[in-house]
């Protein structure tokens, strides 16, 4: 029978852990900016020399290809290390408010002060980046974690693990590997803020969990985000752009095109640029999709298996397959596949697809458009391939999502300056750069009297307050 308890001795492991960190907590939240940049140096330059050992693992755990790695995990965490110390001081500052009329004779500032003890539990698909950016935002932030990687990556979880007890003091970040019976374990405790990246399903265990405490929480999920073609796109460019953001680790990406939906003109020349980008892509001369390295595998056999039950249910009913379904059980092997006629095909239309299987749904007036897609959770992210301006306000306007990308795919990811996160279904809270500081800072109001003059609407109340 599966164990549903961690073991005792772990068990403890892991109360102690929160109790040193407890204890050092305080130290940690006065940190000043310059021995909080000396520990995202640390990280990054722990990154810049172990590039073939990250490497190695990841591809251990799932085959990603080696410049994948660079791509989609070390680009974007030594991007967000480096953005953090370029603004940590600016941002640590005390942000100065102006005083309202009403509250002439005071000065206010906000302060951001450290939510505290911080647990950070990170998901499987991009198993580097997802650990260690929000681990660098809550180090910005000054604060303690403790941090669960995924048990699907367990070669990324060891060395996740390796890496920061070297790096770090247990009592200031430590690393507990596991299961959902670790995670579970863990939010038992009192942090005070929870960042959780994952499926919805465990989104919702960890807010109650949280509720418990009342532990702020960032849920990072997932879901199904539309591609949306117009039929005054630029249709060679919008394939090359769903091939792509689709097919990259093989359709395991949170913002991955789930479905698209594409003005039924031109469907059949959406088809067309999709299959022969994602040939050029994935199916050089090589020798077949299957021998190339560049595509990743499926992560494991139950991921395989819940995909191959996906195609099947959709053909089932009544869709049809245009390009792709080939696997193999033996490498978690799925090729890049297109399903047309999914309108009324169940599951594959209500389930995140979170693999390399694309549906594709054809519509005729815009209207049709909103409707299918706020028949829905709201979406991660929204993808709009159009050249004309009304239908891109069209789309924006009438539908709610964590992001939009106008005439590309997946990049907001890596702006800077934006906000990544989604809404409801999707997620709640924001991270990344600044939006990363502030979700794991308290934005603590201090508000300073200088002349006291508010004494008037102190009782005992005279006709004088009647009037303010
Ligand atoms: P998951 O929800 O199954 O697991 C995520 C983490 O939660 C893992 O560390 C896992 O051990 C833990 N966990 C699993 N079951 C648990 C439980 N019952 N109680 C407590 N903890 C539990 O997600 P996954 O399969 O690792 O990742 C895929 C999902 O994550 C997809 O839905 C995807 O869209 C989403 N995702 C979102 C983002 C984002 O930034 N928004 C990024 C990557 C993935």
């Amino acid at each position: 029978m599966e164990e549903t308890i961690v073991p005792k001795d772990l068990e403890q492991k892991i109360q102690h852990l929160f109790q040193l960190q407890k204890s050092n907590a305080s130290n940690i939240a006065r940190t000043p900016a310059n021995e909080r940049i000396q520990k995202l140096r640390k990280l990054l330059d722990y990154n810049s020399k172990n590039i073939e050992k990250i490497q190695e693992a990841i591809f251990l755990d799932f085959k990603k290809h080696p410049s994948e790695v660079i791509i989609g995990e070390l680009m974007g965490v030594n991007g967000e290390i480096k953005h953090l110390i370029k603004n940590l001081r600016t941002w640590m500052r005390p942000h100065k408010v102006p005083t309202p009329l009403n509250m002439f004779g005071t000065s206010a500032y906000v302060k951001f002060e450290p939510k505290g003890q911080c647990l950070i539990i990170s998901p499987w698909n991009y198993p580097f980046n997802l650990a260690i950016k929000p681990l660098a935002q809550a180090i910005a932030a000054g604060n303690t974690v403790i941090l669960k990687p995924s048990e699907l990556t367990p070669n990324t979880s060891a060395l996740i693990k390796e890496m920061l007890s070297g790096l770090f003091p247990e009592d200031e970040i430590a690393v507990i590997e596991g299961d959902a019976r670790v995670s579970t374990e863990l939010l038992n405790l009192p942090f005070n803020h929870i960042f959780f990246t994952g499926s919805p399903q465990v989104g919702k265990i960890v807010m109650k969990a949280a509720s418990r405490h009342l532990a702020s929480v960032t849920l990072e999920l997932g879901g199904k985000s539309p591609f949306i073609v117009d039929e005054t796109a630029d249709i060679k460019t919008a394939g090359e752009k769903l091939a792509w953001g689709k097919f990259i680790n093989a359709g395991q990406t949170c913002i991955a095109p789930d479905y698209v939906l594409v003005h039924k003109n031109v469907k059949s020349k959406l088809i067309s640029a999709t299959v022969e980008a994602t040939e050029k892509m994935f199916n050089p001369e090589a020798g077949g999709l299957e021998k190339t390295t560049d595509f990743s595998r499926i992560v494991n056999q139950r991921h395989f298996l819940r995909l191959k039950s996906l195609i099947e249910d959709a053909l089932e009913n009544g869709a049809s397959l245009v390009y792709g379904g080939e696997t193999n059980a033996g490498d978690n092997y799925i090729s890049p596949t297109i399903l047309t006629g999914t309108e009324k095909a169940g599951r594959i239309m209500q389930e995140e697809i979170f693999g390399p299987v694309l549906p594709i749904i054809e519509f005729e007036q815009n209207a049709e458009v909103i409707e299918k897609i706020n028949a829905g959770e709201k979406p991660l992210a929204l993808y709009i391939h159009s050249r004309k301006r009304s239908n891109i306000d069209y789309f924006i306007n009438n539908t709610s999502s964590g992001g939009v990308v106008i005439n590309d795919v997946l990049i907001h990811y890596a702006h800077k300056e934006l906000p990544f996160g989604g809404v409801n279904n999707s997620g709640i809270g924001k991270s990344g750069g600044i939006w990363g500081f502030t979700e794991f800072s308290n934005q603590k109001a201090v508000l300073k009297q200088r002349l006291n003059l508010f004494k008037m609407i102190y009782p005992p109340y005279t006709p004088r307050v009647k009037k303010l």
